[in-house]
């Protein structure tokens, strides 16, 4: 196979990945979109293999084995704990792109720069300067050590193995940043060259700082900003194996890292907007550890019984469902789905109201919907379904607490102020199903629960509504 052909090949795979992208925009067409992305995948590394005619055995088994991991790791994961493995998924790409870098210095130490740099002519016909090289495998360690370890930190504050608070300590800022400073001296040493022992220490060095930083830089995070972080580490990971790419002279892997850099750190900037956030506020707040549970609301939360809500609920002509965190944590989606075909049934028109940073990680509600069958032409995103909620029969509010807390539009002093919020409070009745009178994730209290025409249906969430369904059938 020649350089043109590959080339080619390279580019049918990279518009495979564009448009198997542009297709996970929409639950209709997101599973085409994904495997449509990994025809693209497959036929790159197929494509690799044969121009580079590696050891054919060798890379069949690291395919078997990564498969098969990967296999037995998506059927098992439960749908609440996806952000983790994303999660972990991240560090191995970002320890993958680390382990390129050191592999590849180590080679050039072996064979000489001035080989590489040919080979590097010949096969691009680009001339580049040796220092490049080495920036390039500067930079991918580095990025890649921040993000492996960075990704366990978050997997672990997020599995509940080490504890989901910002973890704060005097000077902590300065010494992320001496540490970051000290990595980028390292890189600059290592351009000394390949036969320098100073740039080959230093290079041990910032293996090192780069996967202690990694570590310092995601513990002042919370567990409830870890979605955000996976995203940019993801997005991170993406930039270290587009470095790689640079290293490997890989284009594919080039364009593969920068799509994956580009979209993690767009998707980041959409979490954040809709939190009413930034993203430095995220990393560098220690929010979770600094808002206490502020917003006092005066008045008492009624409780109702499903008895009473079924009476309410069979003469319904509008519902809006209203899903949280909570669903997720009952895994209420299923008998949620149930209730929902029963009020239809009894000619309710039905609405699931999905605001984008429900749950605790972008699209939780669209996949736990879409999971239990729920028809998509019933998903409607909170700028569809505002305009018509004063019109609203009854808002089921299912877990839901941050994103239908009403203080986000009328109380400046809130920390969510600003934040878009589903207006459930303006449904002629709301129902709230929750455990108890625990807060949401940004520990704030809701006056939404203390409304006039709110009624709370205490207990988990999949109880419930089976309990509601349940009203219906006798
Ligand atoms: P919240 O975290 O605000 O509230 C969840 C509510 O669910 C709690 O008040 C809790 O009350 C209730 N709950 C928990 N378990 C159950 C159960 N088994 N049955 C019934 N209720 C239960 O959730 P929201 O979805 O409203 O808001 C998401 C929050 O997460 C926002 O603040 C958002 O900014 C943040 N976030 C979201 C990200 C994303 O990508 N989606 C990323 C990062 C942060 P109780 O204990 O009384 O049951």
């Amino acid at each position: 196979m020649n350089a043109v052909l590959i080339n080619l090949l390279y580019i049918i795979s990279s518009i495979l990945f564009i448009f198997g992208i542009k297709m996970l925009g929409s639950a209709d067409t997101a599973r085409r979109g994904n495997r449509l992305s990994a025809v693209g995948m497959l036929m790159a590394v197929v494509a690799t293999l044969l121009y580079l005619g590696l050891d054919w055995w060798m890379v069949a088994g690291g395919i078997a084995l990564g498969s098969i991991i990967g296999i037995v790791a998506a059927y098992r994961v439960q749908m609440t704990a996806m952000p983790e493995m994303v999660a972990l998924f991240n560090g191995f790409g970002g320890l993958a792109s680390l382990l390129v870098g050191a592999a590849e210095y180590i080679k050039l130490r072996d064979n000489g720069m001035d080989s590489y740099l040919k080979l590097l002519e010949a096969q691009s016909g680009v001339t580049v300067p040796g220092w490049f090289v080495l920036v390039a495998i500067g930079l991918t360690i580095l990025i890649g050590g921040i993000t492996f370890t960075g990704s366990v930190v978050a997997y672990a504050k997020l599995a509940g193995q080490i504890s989901g608070k910002p973890t704060l300590f005097a000077g902590q800022k300065l010494i992320n940043l001496l540490m970051m400073a000290a990595s980028l001296v390292g890189i600059g040493l290592l351009t000394a060259g390949v036969d320098s022992e100073v740039a080959f220490i230093s290079g041990v060095v910032l293996v090192i700082l780069s996967l202690v930083l990694g570590v310092l830089m995601t513990i002042p995070i919370g567990g409830g900003d870890m979605p955000v972080v996976i995203s940019l580490l993801n997005s991170l990971s993406g930039i270290a194996a587009s470095m790689a790419g640079f290293i490997i002279l890989n284009n594919v892997l080039v364009v593969a890292g920068c799509l994956v850099g580009a979209s993690g750190i767009i998707l980041s900037l959409i979490m954040c907007k809709s939190m009413n956030r930034t993203i430095g506020n995220v990393l560098f707040s220690g929010f979770g550890a600094t808002v206490q549970a502020a917003g006092e609301v005066k008045g008492e939360m009624k409780a109702s019984s499903t008895e009473d809500a079924y009476y309410v609920l069979e003469a319904a002509q509008s519902v809006v469902f209203i899903p949280g965190y909570g669903m997720a944590v009952a895994q209420a989606q299923h008998a949620v789905k149930e209730l929902a075909e029963l009020l239809e049934a009894n000619g309710a028109e039905i609405r699931f109201a999905i605001h984008p940073v429900a749950g605790r990680m972008p699209g939780h509600m669209n996949v736990l919907l879409a999971e239990a069958d729920v028809p998509y032409e019933q998903l409607f995103e909170m700028d569809q379904v505002n305009p018509v909620m004063s019109t609203v029969d009854v808002a089921i509010v299912i877990g839901a607490n941050d994103v239908v807390n009403p203080a986000a539009l009328n109380d400046p002093g809130s920390p969510i102020y600003g934040m878009p919020i589903i207006n459930a409070h303006e449904a002629k009745t709301v129902y709230c199903l929750k455990r108890g009178k625990g807060t949401g994730f940004s520990g704030l209290e809701n006056a939404l629960f203390f409304g006039e025409n709110t009624r709370m249906l205490y207990g988990d969430a999949k109880a419930t509504v089976s309990a509601l369904v349940a009203e219906f059938g006798k």
